[in-house]
């Protein structure tokens, strides 16, 4: 039987009433698993109306009392871990372990926004003129929203709503309507630990549920992470709305390896950053850049053989290394991509379109294999655009300075890497690269929960990185005091700037 969904709102399980729902597959084996509602703006009306209610008594609970109870949702997170990794498993398609991998940076940024209280404290000066003190402190926004891709359905939201709601906000989510079991499962799990009704609140829904939160006058900030182009639409619309955004989006990821590089390690990271999660991941690398034939001709020769025999099955099968795609539609994209390569005249050393799964239950599951591409130029767009999917293009230059103007060339800027054993070109390449988040012979450098995440040029819009410091400026405004406490000194009225003299 397929099950129905719910929205989460003011504490409890809310039918759908609009009378539209989407379809929730499982990637596996192709089935419809699940319907899940899709919201009218009235429905993200009522989220946003029990976010309104409990803000005031949330906001004035003390830090200490937030973090405690995030540190039970903490907990309820960890002794849950494996259930809520089946479910991203069983909506999304990533292998378990990956999928666990997801759950416990998910957890990381939790146990960061258990810290908030410290990270609230504002700052002091005595004395800034005579017998005038200044202090400065961070207070919540009011009601935020936040609106998630498929491809982490949990770690996303998990980016976003403990350090606003550890800050004193109310949140109301919108995660992906593709698989959005897992996002669920945190909103019980979040009211089992406690939290009062109305502070985190869930609509699902698809384009009506995103407008209806970004024309909303009580929300006051809009965290998002998708797509470039939706990226570009949240960040324009919720500004014109008068909101605070931070909208993060697509990616196109190099790896530059040196010519000094080891090639061994360097083909073990490529392997798990290109094919891991079947390449749905914002961090993927899709490039490679060899510098040097003799470097290109190295990978080509260590990569080949094991993308060929890229073990690929259902995400429960301990021992697939790779599982099917979110969707047909976006297996289908993914697979015409390697044709428009073939087109373009990229060398097709690996082509994943063709393969099988021999369980028959797994028949019309969503597989693709891991495809590889030697000699992609620049112009192509298989270059050029993110494809989102377990294909690696070797692109090769003849120098550092050549790779590295490549690389600042691209539109997007999120994630990228160098291997190589020399610290010169390593630190040259820290600082001169155009890209938010930096890799030194590591492949997929997604900041810890207490630095922040986020890219550079068309990876995001907006001026805030998620988690870590960053979040904790997004989800708060400064306000600053000025102080004068004097008994029996009368100064009179001034009429000029006030300045220490
Ligand atoms: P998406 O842009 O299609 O969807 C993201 C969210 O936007 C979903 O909640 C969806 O319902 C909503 N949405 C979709 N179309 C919309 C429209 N026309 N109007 C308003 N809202 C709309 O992205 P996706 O396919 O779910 O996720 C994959 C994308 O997310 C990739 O491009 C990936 O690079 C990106 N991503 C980026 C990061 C990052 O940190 N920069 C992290 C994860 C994923």
């Amino acid at each position: 039987m397929t099950a129905l969904l719910n929205h989460f709102i003011d504490g409890r399980a809310r039918e759908g009433a609009s009378g539209r729902f989407g379809e929730i597959h499982n990637p596996a084996t192709g089935k419809v698993a699940a319907r899940v509602p899709l919201a009218s703006s009235a429905e993200v009306a009522d989220a946003v109306a029990a976010a309104r209610a409990a803000f005031p008594a949330w906001a004035a609970t003390t830090p200490l009392r937030r973090a405690r109870i995030l540190s039970k949702f903490k907990s309820l997170l960890e002794a849950n871990a494996d259930r809520l990794a089946a479910l991203i498993s069983a909506e999304h398609g990533k292998v378990h372990s990956d999928a666990l991998g997801e759950v416990t940076r998910g957890i990381e940024v939790v146990e960061f926004a258990c810290g908030a209280p410290h990270l609230l404290k504002g700052e002091v000066t005595e004395n800034i003129g005579s017998n005038i003190d200044s202090h400065s402190l961070r207070q919540p926004l009011g009601v935020v929203a936040g609106i998630t891709p498929f491809n982490f359905p949990a770690m996303v939201p998990l980016w976003m709503f403990p350090v606003a709601l550890a800050c004193g906000n109310t949140f109301v989510l919108k995660p992906s309507e593709r698989d959005p079991s897992a996002p669920l499962f945190l909103a019980a799990l979040l009211n089992e630990a406690g939290l009062p009704k109305g502070v985190f609140n869930l609509v699902n829904g698809d384009k009506e549920a995103v407008d209806a939160i970004l024309h909303h006058p009580d929300i006051q900030a809009v965290s998002f992470v998708g797509s470039t182009p939706i990226a570009r639409y949240i960040y324009a619309t919720g500004s014109a709305n008068g909101k605070r955004v931070q909208a993060l989006g697509g990616a196109k990821n190099h790896m530059l390896v040196m010519p000094d590089a080891d090639i061994d390690k360097a083909a073990d990271a490529l392997m798990g950053a290109a094919f891991g999660a079947a390449g749905e991941r914002c961090m993927a690398i899709s490039v490679a850049v060899a510098v040097g034939d003799a470097v290109a001709d190295a990978l080509v020769e260590k990569l080949a053989p094991r993308v060929r025999t890229l073990k690929i099955g259902a995400g429960t099968d301990p021992a697939a290394e790779m599982g099917p795609l979110v969707t047909q539609a976006h297996r289908d994209k993914v697979s015409s991509y390697v044709d428009l390569g073939v087109e373009e005249g990229a060398q097709l050393v690996v082509d994943g379109r063709k393969v099988r799964v021999d369980d028959p239950q797994l028949a019309n599951g969503y597989y693709l294999g891991g495809s590889l591409f030697d000699r992609v130029t620049p112009e192509m767009r298989i270059y050029k655009e993110e494809i989102f999917g377990p294909v690696l293009g070797v692109v090769r230059v003849d120098s550092y300075r050549e790779a590295v103007e490549l690389i600042n060339a691209h539109e997007y800027g999120n994630g990228t890497a160098i291997f190589t054993r020399d610290g010169d070109a390593a630190r040259m390449f820290a600082h001169e690269i155009q890209v938010g988040m930096v890799g030194i012979n590591v492949p997929i450098p997604v900041p810890m929960a207490f630095h922040s995440f986020g890219g550079w040029k068309n990876s995001l819009f907006g001026d805030h990185h998620m988690h870590g410091p960053e979040g904790i400026r997004f989800y708060t405004r400064l306000k600053t005091i000025t102080s004068r406490w004097l008994t029996g000194i009368r100064t009179g009225a001034d009429f000029v700037m006030p300045t220490m003299s």
